[in-house]
């Protein structure tokens, strides 16, 4: 079954880099997988997942609890090795698990759970994410302060006593850091006031003008559907629908309904 919202393999080999001009503009990652499936303990939980996303894209990864969100992203981003099918990062084939090496070429991941340390201070942060050298931790701190300006006015507050949203912009901010071409988000809304995430996924939408590369999971659909550029819908470990967000928005209800992971995949 083909899916006009992904294109065909070769397409990304050799990479495309594509150039976004304008000021402050970043050469995104082509991150492809191919028929992937990877579990834990030998237990398989993604069943022949294919995704793609490109520099500017914002590509949506939907689906109920369980379905293997979070999996997928491991595997993205380099912490879960697969047990068969292809990833291809910036035309590179990722045999076995690197994340040191996807985060020294760009790739920001945002684990669920926010991913920041409550013990630690707004500004310890930002010195944990930038480089040895105090300028570049004061243009990071920066950087931060400007983007999100209620991180700047609490700089020397403890992570763990931020409200859930200024956390959360406190974990977005590493991928404020130069290089950064590629962010995984995994749940970025979950429990967080509407007008909170509107906000976040205003900044994820800003990265991807930038040419940067998002890939976000999440179980509710239609914030990040408003921004995506693609999206595809996983139940049971297998992409149950894929396209242009207009096309999943219409299939999703159908997607999630469809029945067990042995339904078949249906591509708009
Ligand atoms: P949720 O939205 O609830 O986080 P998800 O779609 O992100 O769900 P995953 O977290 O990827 O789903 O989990 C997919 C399956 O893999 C589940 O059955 C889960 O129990 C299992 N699983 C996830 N992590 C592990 C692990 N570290 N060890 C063993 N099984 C795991």
């Amino acid at each position: 079954m083909s899916d006009p919202g992904i294109p065909p393999h070769d397409a990304v080999h050799p990479p495309d880099r594509e150039r976004v001009d304008g000021a402050g503009t970043v050469q995104g990652m082509v991150i492809s997988l191919e028929s992937v499936r990877a579990g834990y303990g030998g237990i398989e939980v993604l069943h022949d997942v294919r995704l793609f996303a490109g520099p500017g894209d914002v590509c949506a990864l939907l689906g109920p609890n369980g379905a293997g969100k979070s999996t997928t992203l491991r595997v993205v981003s380099g912490r879960l090795a697969i047990g068969g099918g292809l990833v291809v990062i910036d035309g590179a084939a990722i045999r076995k698990p690197q994340p040191a090496r996807l985060a020294a070429d760009g790739m920001c991941c945002i684990p669920e759970g926010r991913g920041v340390f409550p013990n630690l201070t707004v500004e310890e942060h930002v010195s944990l994410w930038s480089g040895r050298r105090r300028a570049e931790r004061r243009d990071l701190m920066n950087a931060v302060a400007e983007r999100f300006p209620v991180l700047g006015s609490r700089r020397r507050q403890l992570a763990g006593s931020l409200s859930g949203g200024e956390r959360q912009m406190l974990a977005l901010s590493r991928s404020l850091r130069p290089g950064v071409r590629a962010l995984v988000c995994d749940e970025l809304s979950m429990g967080l006031a509407p007008k909170i995430v509107e906000e976040l996924y205003g900044y994820l939408a800003g990265l991807a003008r930038s040419g940067v590369t998002v890939i976000v999971v999440e179980q509710f659909a239609d914030m990040v559907l408003s921004i995506a550029t693609r999206a595809s819908v996983l139940v049971g470990g297998r992409i149950r629908l894929a396209g242009t967000p207009g096309e999943v928005r219409a299939g999703l209800h159908d997607a999630y309904l469809g029945g067990g992971p042995e339904a078949p995949v249906s591509v708009t």
